[in-house]
């Protein structure tokens, strides 16, 4: 097969572990800066131009859209569908998987356990929302935060008050959150290809530390999974449309809660803490069902 590959980064660890999986089992990967890519909109034909030269037909595209890309990068993806290559995650499902609030909204009304979470817009409805989400202590997130970045605990109603009061100064979108205690700094990710957990590691906060990041200085290990945590995220990535994301879970008293679907996981900690060839196995799930025009969204 010819595999297209966007990533704004090549030499990320992720991105080479895809490209030499792809390579070992005989396909051709090229590495497309999502950035770099320019195309005409208005054209019947959805091309997409790359350094001066229209990209050639590929068979699957692998959406590695950072962050900060989503929305150019989404547009990006679309034209790839539009021409019925087929998209690892379709762009559809990774717009929702970047908007939190969306993506929770989603999960609940399938019955997914989230933790208890409350948004509102207006400041004089802060004390309602602490109220509403059981009193502190309080977990307050910036809709738009990754990393553990924007993530704060606040141990009692008047720091989260200010915490809240000091976000919405700064006119950003945030979360109110249930503090779940009982999961001692620990998060669960599930790594899910084609409705199956693959894999699945325990990352643990740096001491003193309840955010679990590793970015934050946390640490992976591998960790065997209850059914219920299995069956949990691989419903959460149905809810969300995603054939391949990292679901972070926190093991709370009354079960698993799903905080996050990731639909670009990173592969180093997953790989590097459970051995498991996770890039391969992704490469393996595109072989079985990439079939020219396979698309469902076509970019609609
Ligand atoms: P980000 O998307 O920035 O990584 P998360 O929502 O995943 O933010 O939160 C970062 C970390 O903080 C999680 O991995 C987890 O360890 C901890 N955390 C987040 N929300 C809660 C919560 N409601 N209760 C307990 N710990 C939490
Ligand atoms: N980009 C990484 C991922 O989502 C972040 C991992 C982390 O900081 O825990 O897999």
């Amino acid at each position: 097969m010819k595999i297209a590959m966007m990533a704004q980064n090549a030499n990320l660890y992720s991105h080479q572990r895809l490209k030499e999986a792809a390579e070992a089992r005989g396909h051709e990967l090229d590495i497309i800066k999502t950035l770099r890519c320019y195309m005409n909109i208005a054209s019947r034909r959805p091309e997409i131009y790359y350094n001066g030269e229209k990209l050639p037909h590929y068979d699957a595209v692998i959406p590695r859209i950072g962050a900060s890309v989503t929305f150019y990068g989404l547009a990006v993806l679309r034209q790839f569908e539009m021409q019925g290559v087929y998209p690892l995650n379709e762009s559809v499902a990774i717009g929702r998987s970047r908007d939190k609030l969306r993506s929770m909204q989603l999960m609940a009304r399938d019955g997914i356990g989230l933790p208890v979470t409350t948004f509102a817009h207006d400041p004089r409805q802060t004390e309602e929302v602490l109220k509403l989400n059981g009193g502190a202590p309080t977990v307050i997130k910036l809709l738009e935060g990754t990393q553990g970045i924007g993530v704060v605990l606040a141990d009692t109603d008047r720091s989260a008050k200010s915490v809240i009061e000091a976000f919405r100064g700064a006119n950003v979108n945030i979360m109110v959150q249930e503090f779940i205690k009982e999961a001692g700094g620990t998060d669960i990710r599930a790594l899910v290809v084609g409705g199956k957990v693959i894999a699945a590691m325990k990352r643990t906060g740096a001491e003193g530390e309840f955010r679990s990041n590793l970015h934050r200085g946390g640490s992976a290990q591998t960790i065997k999974i209850s059914p219920e945590e299995r069956s949990t995220a691989i419903r959460a990535a149905k809810a969300m449309g995603l054939n391949v994301c990292g679901v972070d879970m926190l093991r709370a008293n009354h079960g698993p809660v799903v905080m996050e679907v990731n639909s670009s996981p990173g592969l180093e900690g997953v790989e590097k803490a459970t051995g498991i060839d996770v890039a391969g196995k992704i490469i393996e799930f595109i072989e079985k069902t990439a079939k020219p025009g396979k698309t469902r969204t076509v970019g609609k």
